[in-house]
């Protein structure tokens, strides 16, 4: 199969085609029309073998998250998603790999209603790059620059569930089946949060997605809008699974710091409060108020006495050791 077949076979003719691409896969570029009044955002993501994933790793979750974690950008800037583009380094043509692959790419992408438009291939070790596009109203993007003194910090769902199925995977933590099971789907299958991050659009101050860790990303909101962060550790949500496992997990640390969760992480402020709790009631995954926005730089964890809760590691960070 050569890689036009290939491109043929697995990438032209599945998912969904949108009125608004004018031009798809099959020529020099796509070309798509933004509505009036729209601007176009624009995030992209690399998966690498032995980074990201291990070799081995189902097909169907490598496809679903090479796409949930650009979609989870879009979610954090309160965009709906429209198009995507795909990368893709191959060793081999392994026509099973990439029927699994595609399942899981355009399972979450049909789900959505969003249109793969172009990419390249090429032969190389197994990389998988994704650009995503979707649109916001003009000027109503969230950024991670417009948290104030005295705004809430808020987390959808739970925190470290990823973090506690990588603990396993490296053979630090065994895990009962059911509940490797439960913490697996999250490290593997992350849901992109973009109906609750387009619903922020109306309170938010600043929006972020949690993937490299609630403190190194928190890190971010806080040094992009020049003010410090306090979270209280009790408050931080957590699953059941997390619980029975919590001491071994160095109680809140792998919450705090464990990357891959992908849920949102932003500030609202004060005044608005009660309406957006009215809101995050009705969430599936529910919203959890965890700290506020304060004057002195840098993000401090504290216990319910005050005391000062420092992790022993931090977030992740790829070039940590150079
Ligand atoms: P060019 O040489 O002009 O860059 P290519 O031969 O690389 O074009 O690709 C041919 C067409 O197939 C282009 O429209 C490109 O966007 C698309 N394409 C290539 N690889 C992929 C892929 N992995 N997924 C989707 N579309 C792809
Ligand atoms: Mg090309």
């Amino acid at each position: 199969m050569n890689e036009f077949d290939l491109i043929r076979t697995f990438f032209a003719s599945q998912g969904n085609v949108r009125d608004d691409v004018a031009v798809s896969i099959g020529d020099d570029a796509a070309v798509v029309s933004v509505p009036c009044g729209m601007q176009q955002v624009l995030t992209t993501d690399i998966l690498v073998v032995g980074t990201h994933f291990l070799a081995e790793a189902d097909p169907i979750g490598i496809g679903h998250k090479s796409l949930a974690v650009n979609l989870s950008d879009l979610a954090a800037m309160g965009a709906v998603p429209k198009w995507f583009t795909l990368n893709l380094s191959l060793p081999e043509v392994n026509a099973s790999w990439l029927q699994g692959f595609c399942r899981g790419l355009f399972g979450l992408a049909n789900q959505w209603n969003i249109s793969l438009i172009g990419g390249d291939t090429v032969r190389g070790p197994l990389t998988i790059g994704i650009q995503a596009g979707g649109v916001v109203p003009t000027g109503k993007a969230m950024l991670r620059s417009g948290a104030k003194v005295g705004d809430r910090i808020y987390v959808t769902g739970t925190l470290g569930d990823a973090g506690v199925a990588l603990l396993h995977q490296r053979g630090t933590l065994p895990l009962a089946a059911a509940d490797l099971a439960t913490v697996k789907s999250r490290l593997d299958s992350p849901i992109p949060r973009l109906s609750e991050g387009l619903a922020l659009r109306d309170f938010a101050s600043s929006c972020i997605d949690i993937s490299d860790g609630l403190l190194s990303d928190l890190r971010h909101i806080a040094s992009a809008s020049t003010v410090g962060a306090r979270i209280m550790v009790e408050r931080l949500p957590v699953s059941t699974v997390y619980r029975r496992y919590f001491e071994q997990l160095g109680r809140w640390d792998t919450a705090i710091t464990a990357g891959d969760d992908y849920e949102l992480c932003f500030t609202i402020p004060e005044r608005r409060k009660t309406d957006f709790e009215q809101l995050g009631a009705k969430w599936q995954c529910g919203a959890t108020y965890i700290g506020d926005i304060e004057t002195e730089p840098g993000v401090r964890v504290v216990d319910r006495l005050g005391v000062d809760h420092k992790p022993k590691t931090d977030g992740y960070e790829h070039f940590a050791a150079d």
